[in-house]
């Protein structure tokens, strides 16, 4: 009998997080001060982060413990379940093997979670009893609301104004785990105030969002500040995904050929890949990695590789990686969680470096691709998501025509029960390949 499942048991959640940056063949350039252009300090950022995440940050240490207390929460839904996609592979009439790790599980229904636990926990080890967060169609902001619940801390979202109306399940959904959730631009920061000012119709937008939450985070002594992607620590704590699925790919003996995820910030991505990469890095294993993102935000294929901000408004230290500038707006595609203008600094430079691939792709071919894998696996995909399964099918629909038997692993990184608009949209006809 062929497996479908492939399951662990809870002493098996990973008691280490993989730390790549003693393995990347050209080290990172550092962050830098946007007035002095130095390599910012970590007195610069203890203001909104704490102490053991900016050690986290630029630890050169290959493996770092995850606090018990963490992994106690891990428990509710890790190890998540890894599927061998028989009936995808049937309907594909491919001779691949396909793989997908599902992090939909989590209840906040992506793998968000594996970073927003670990950061609720350190910043309440150290005293903070607020989070201050940013959130555009409300993923992040739902799985930070959901950790600080696990660890009694207060969370205030910072909610881009448009989704805040056009999204209300979600809104609902960090009410429900106790966050406050505010429409940004609000006038309760000096640059929502000044943005209200110059346009009182604002729909807002994620630039302006985190540029909200991190003065809250800087005026408030008692909150932090939370980034749920992009970051090094972020990178880190997702590395729980990848080290699972080689445990579990290990029980029926197999190693991918092929590793795929979607490219927002990059966490999702290098959680399921960066464990694999670890033995490619030592040469040992030769694997292809694919880092999938739609073509109305093709940071990685389409963007440069450079010093540039976080945000919109230029309030963060400058990071080197691949951007479309801080400046642009991205199409309104659906994949809300890829419309970030930069990359993390890592997936960047492992891509710049060739370690990497990446590729993007229309909305309505991934939506097709969504809607393949749901008529065979059932499991509503994230549209986010959704871009991981079309690469995987194309390299499926590649093994069918040169007739090879390739391990393909991809990252199913959430579900897609609060999207269904957007299928709505898919199915009407009305969705164009950039926008709504
Ligand atoms: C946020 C999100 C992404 C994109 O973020 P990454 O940091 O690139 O992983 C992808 N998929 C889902 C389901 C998300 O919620």
């Amino acid at each position: 009998m062929q497996q479908t499942k492939i399951l662990l048991e809870e002493n098996d959640i990973p008691k280490k997080w993989y730390n790549i940056l003693p393995d990347m063949p050209t080290p990172l350039s550092p962050p830098l001060n946007p007035a002095t252009k130095e390599p910012v300090g970590p007195k610069d950022l203890s203001v909104i982060f704490p102490m053991e995440l900016i050690k986290q940050e630029v630890s050169q240490e290959r493996f770092i413990p995850i606090p018990d207390e963490v992994r106690d929460i891990y428990r509710l839904w890790r190890p998540s379940p890894l599927y061998r996609a028989h009936r995808l592979e049937t309907a594909l009439k491919t001779p691949a093997k396909i793989y997908y790790k599902y992090e939909g599980v989590s209840p906040a229904g992506s793998h968000k979670p594996n970073t927003a636990i670990a950061q609720a926990y350190y910043n309440m080890k150290e005293g903070m009893e607020r989070l201050a967060t940013e959130t555009g169609a409300g993923q992040w902001g739902s799985a930070l609301a959901l950790a600080t619940t696990y660890f009694d801390l207060k969370c205030t979202v910072y909610m881009v104004k448009i989704s805040y109306q056009q999204k209300p399940y979600r809104r609902s959904l960090m009410q429900l785990w106790g966050a406050d959730v505010i429409p940004s631009p609000s006038n309760l920061t000096n640059s929502g105030k000044k943005m209200l000012e110059k346009d009182p119709d604002s729909p807002g937008s994620l630039g302006i969002a985190i540029s909200e939450a991190i003065e809250d985070a800087a005026t408030h002594e008692d909150t932090h500040y939370s980034l749920g992607s992009v970051l090094n620590h972020v990178m880190l704590h997702q590395t729980v995904i990848g080290q699972e699925a080689k445990e579990q790919l290990a029980q029926v003996e197999e190693y991918p050929d092929y590793i795929i995820g979607c490219v927002g910030g990059g966490s999702n991505f290098a959680g399921i890949s960066f464990p694999f990469l670890m033995d490619k890095l030592a040469g040992k294993k030769n694997l292809k990695v694919i880092a999938v993102e739609p073509t109305a935000c093709p940071s990685l294929t389409g963007g440069e590789f450079r010093y540039d901000f976080g945000d919109t408004a230029g309030l963060t230290p400058l990071l080197k990686m691949y951007t479309m500038g801080h400046e642009y707006v991205p199409p309104a595609i659906h994949a809300g969680g890829l419309r970030y203008h930069g990359d993390s600094p890592i997936v960047s430079q492992l891509y710049a470096d060739k370690v990497i691939d990446a590729v993007a792709y229309h909305q309505t071919e991934v939506f097709e691709a969504a809607v393949t894998f749901a008529r065979s696996e059932g499991i509503v995909p994230a549209p986010e998501s959704s871009h991981a399964i079309k690469c995987a099918i194309d390299k499926a629909l590649e093994c069918k025509k040169k007739k090879e038997k390739k391990t393909i692993l991809f990252n199913l990184s959430g579900h897609g029960h609060f999207d269904m608009g957007a299928y709505d949209s898919y199915f009407s006809g009305k969705m164009s390949d950039e926008a709504e």
